[in-house]
């Protein structure tokens, strides 16, 4: 099985009723051979207009916390936990979540990251713990299935609220040295 295989199956993907007001369905972009893997919640109007995960606002502001640290999407790979737009970019539904999340889960087995970021409240309940709070927890480092995993905020949540941005730009610091010191890039 490849990426591909996954995402041809995610494109014919019916499984929720999201299916039916999605325009593309945004299976993830970047290194597939990475060993950091970002994964955010949900596709937004940009994203469902062109199909690529963060490439609005929010994925602008991805790009220069990556930069910042001498990082860049080739170097990692981003996901979502789901991967058609819910309408009006409302959160997604514990039942779609459900639904979706198995496609992460082979996206994860594949591409085999050392490190998982997830980008945000969504990302980080469903891979790390149901009462995690990004706010107190952020920056932190758990485990998941023998992996790193952490969470820090998610970019749009950064554009409604520039008071985190630098506790953000401290967890990509990390993330770079975690980087740096175990060899991933
Ligand atoms: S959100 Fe996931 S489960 Fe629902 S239709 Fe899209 S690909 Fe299928």
């Amino acid at each position: 099985m490849t990426l591909q295989d996954i995402d041809n199956r995610v494109k014919g993907c019916i499984a929720c009723d999201l299916c039916k007001t999605r325009t593309n369905t945004v299976f993830g972009t970047g290194n597939p051979n990475a060993s950091i893997m970002f994964v955010g919640e949900a596709p937004g109007r940009n994203e469902d207009e062109t199909g690529i995960p963060f490439v609005g606002a929010a994925g602008h502001l991805l790009d220069d916390y990556l930069t910042a640290v001498g990082l860049s999407r080739e170097d990692v790979y981003i996901a979502n936990i789901i991967k058609c737009r819910p309408p009006n970019n409302r959160d997604p539904r514990p039942d779609e979540e459900d639904c979706c999340i198995h496609f992460l889960h082979e996206q994860i087995d594949l591409i085999n990251p050392k490190l998982i970021v997830c980008l945000g409240r969504i990302a980080a309940k469903r891979l790390i713990d149901p009462n995690f709070q990004v706010t107190r927890q952020h920056g932190e480092i758990y485990s998941y299935q023998g992996r790193k995993i952490m969470a820090t905020f998610h970019p749009a949540a950064l554009l409604r609220n520039p008071a985190n941005k630098v506790p953000t730009f401290t967890d990509f610091e990390k993330i770079y040295e975690i980087a740096k010191q175990e060899n991933y890039l």
